[in-house]
C-alpha cells in the first residue's frame, strides 16, 4: 500500500525523512554510525541492501515518465498529464519541456500540480540529452523556439523577447507558419502579435529560425506550406532521449576508491532503461562520490589489486551479527577511545595499555592482540595461508575450488574480530574474562559443538566433517562418531 501511494502521490514534506528515521531506529537501535547512503548499497558493494525510500520514489517518477513518453496505450492519466504540461507557464510545450536546456528549465514550478512538479524536479537531477532535433512531421512543427539547445535562436534568449513570444503564442516552429498565405509568418503580423512597433526583432527571429533548420527540415516546411499541412498536433512522437549521471558540480576530485559507482555508469536510452539501472543511477547521484569505500584505505593501504571482499563478510557459516562486526569495522563504524572522547567523558586511551586508542590500535596494534594473532597465524598456516593484517581486515575471497576452506577461514577471522570487540566492551564495563584469545577459542568451540550436535541428531556427520573437520585443523570425528576438538 505504501509503494502504491508513493507511486501515485507526492508525499507530504518530511514524511519520507520521518519514515526513514523509524526504519533505521528499528534496524540499528539508534546506533547507525555508517552513513545512510552506505546502508543502501547492495551487500556485495559494502552496503546492507536496505531499500532507499527517496531513491525508490524518484524511480517511480522516472517510470511514470517512461509510461508517459513511450506507452502504446494512452490512458486517462496521460491525457490529463499532457494537458497539465501543455498549459504550464503559457509555453504550450508538452513533452518538449523535458529536452529544454538545463538553463532554461523553469525554476518556478508552482503552476503545476504537486505530482507533476515532482516529475520535473526528478528529471532535472540527471543529465538527459536528445540525440537529434526533429526534422520532419509534427515533431518539427512542435520543436521549441525557446531554450532549445538544438535550435539556437539567439534573439529569443532575451527575457523580454521570450515573454512577448509567450504572450503572442509563438513558442514553436509551427507557430511561425502561415498556412493561409502558404508562407512563413509576415514580420509585420508577428510584430503585431508580439506588441512591437519595430520589425527588427520579428525579422531576426524568422531569419535565425530558418538558418537554424537543417536542409531537410526546411524542405519539409516548404512542402507542408504548399500542401497546407495540418496544424501542429498537441504532442510530438516518442522521444529519443538518453539518461545518465549528472555532470560533476564541484571541482572536488572523487576518491580513487570511492563507494560510488557513478563514474562507471554510462548514459542509456531512457525508453529502455531498466528499473535496476534507474535505481542505481538515482542512489549514486547525490551520495558517496567523495567517500572512500572503506576507512582502512588510508590506515592499511591495500596491496595492488586488493580490495575489501564485502561478499565474503556474510556467508552460510558467518551468521549475521558476527558478520556485522566485520562490516562495521571496514566502515570504521565501531567505537574507539578517540571517537568516544569527543562527546563522552571516556578517555581516548586504550583500556588495556593506555596508548591512544585509534581504530588501527584497537584491531591491529594493541599488545593484547598479539597472542590471538599468533594463534590465527598458526591455524591459517595449516590451511596453507599466510596470516597478515590485510587478510585479517579485508578477509579472504571465496574461490570455487577452495570454497570450504575459504568459508571456514572467513568465519575464524570474523570470530576473532568479534572476540576483540566483545572483550573491549567487557573491559570498559569492568567485567572479567577480557582475554580475546580465550574468548575466540571458546566461541570457535561452541560453534563446532553446536554444529556437531545438530549433525549427529540429523545423521549428517559426513557433511559436518566436510565443512568443519578440514585437514583436522579445528576438530575431527573419531571412528566411534564422537567429536574431538583440536584447537
Ligand atoms: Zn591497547
Amino acid at each position: 500500500m505504501l509503494w502504491y501511494r508513493l507511486n501515485t502521490l507526492a508525499p507530504a514534506p518530511g514524511f519520507l525523512t520521518h519514515l526513514r528515521r523509524l526504519i533505521l531506529e528499528f534496524f540499528w537501535s539508534g546506533m547507525h554510525w555508517a552513513p545512510v547512503g552506505v546502508l543502501h548499497l547492495p551487500l556485495k558493494e559494502g552496503g546492507q541492501g536496505l531499500k532507499c525510500l527517496y531513491t525508490q520514489v524518484r524511480v517511480f517518477r522516472l517510470q511514470a515518465l517512461q509510461r508517459l513518453f513511450y506507452s502504446a496505450r494512452s490512458s486517462a492519466w496521460s491525457i490529463l498529464a499532457h494537458a497539465f504540461l501543455h498549459r504550464f507557464q503559457g509555453l504550450r510545450y508538452d513533452r518538449q519541456l523535458f529536452y529544454l536546456s538545463p538553463r532554461g528549465f523553469p525554476r518556478d514550478l508552482s503552476g503545476l500540480p504537486v505530482f507533476y512538479q515532482d516529475l520535473l524536479r526528478t528529471w532535472k537531477l540527471f543529465l538527459t540529452t536528445r540525440s537529434v532535433a526533429a526534422t520532419v512531421g509534427a515533431d518539427l512543427l512542435t520543436e521549441p523556439l525557446l531554450h532549445n539547445p538544438q535550435l539556437r535562436v539567439q534573439v529569443a534568449e532575451s527575457r523580454s523577447v521570450r515573454q512577448r513570444l509567450v504572450l503572442a503564442e509563438v513558442t514553436r516552429v509551427g507557430d511561425l507558419l502561415d498556412y493561409d498565405r502558404r508562407d512563413w509568418l509576415d514580420p509585420l503580423t508577428l510584430a503585431r502579435r508580439m506588441g512591437l512597433s519595430s520589425l527588427r526583432t520579428p525579422r531576426r527571429i524568422l531569419q535565425e529560425v530558418k538558418a537554424a533548420l537543417t536542409p531537410a527540415a526546411r524542405a519539409y516546411v516548404s512542402r507542408a506550406l504548399c500542401e497546407g499541412a495540418p496544424r501542429p498536433s498537441l504532442t510530438p512522437g516518442p522521444l529519443d532521449l538518453s539518461i545518465g549521471p549528472p555532470p560533476r558540480r564541484s571541482q572536488q576530485t572523487p576518491h580513487p576508491f570511492t563507494a560510488s559507482r557513478l563514474h562507471e555508469l554510462q548514459p542509456v536510452s531512457f525508453q529502455i532503461a531498466p528499473r535496476k539501472y534507474l535505481y542505481t543511477l538515482t542512489l549514486h547521484t547525490h551520495t558517496l562520490v567523495s567517500r572512500p569505500d572503506t576507512k582502512w584505505r588510508d590506515l592499511l593501504p591495500p596491496l595492488e589489486g586488493e580490495q575489501p571482499r564485502w561478499a565474503s563478510l556474510y556467508s552460510t557459516l558467518v551468521p549475521r551479527p558476527i558478520g556485522d562486526i566485520s562490516w562495521r569495522l571496514l566502515h570504521g563504524a565501531v567505537s574507539t577511545g578517540v571517537f568516544l572522547t569527543r562527546f563522552t567523558p571516556i578517555p581516548d586511551t586504550c583500556p588495556f595499555c593506555n596508548v591512544r586508542e585509534t581504530l588501527g590500535h584497537v584491531y591491529l596494534e594493541c599488545a593484547r592482540l598479539q597472542p590471538l594473532f599468533r594463534l590465527l597465524a598458526n591455524i591459517l598456516l595449516r590451511f596453507w595461508l599466510h596470516f597478515s593484517p590485510h587478510l585479517f581486515i579485508y578477509t579472504l575471497p571465496i574461490c570455487g575450488p577452495t570454497k570450504s576452506r575459504d568459508l571456514l577461514v572467513n568465519l575464524l577471522l570474523a570470530l576473532a574480530k568479534t572476540a576483540i570487540y566483545k572483550t573491549r566492551e567487557r573491559r570498559l564495563a569492568h567485567e572479567t574474562s577480557c582475554d580475546c584469545g580465550a574468548v575466540f577459542r571458546s566461541s570457535v568451540h561452541s560453534h563446532i559443538q553446536a554444529e556437531f550436535l545438530w549433525a549427529a541428531s540429523t545423521d549428517s556427520l559426513d557433511a559436518f566433517e566436510e565443512r568443519w573437520a578440514l585437514s583436522g585443523v579445528l576438530c575431527s570425528v573419531t571412528p566411534s562418531g564422537s567429536l574431538r576438538l583440536t584447537l
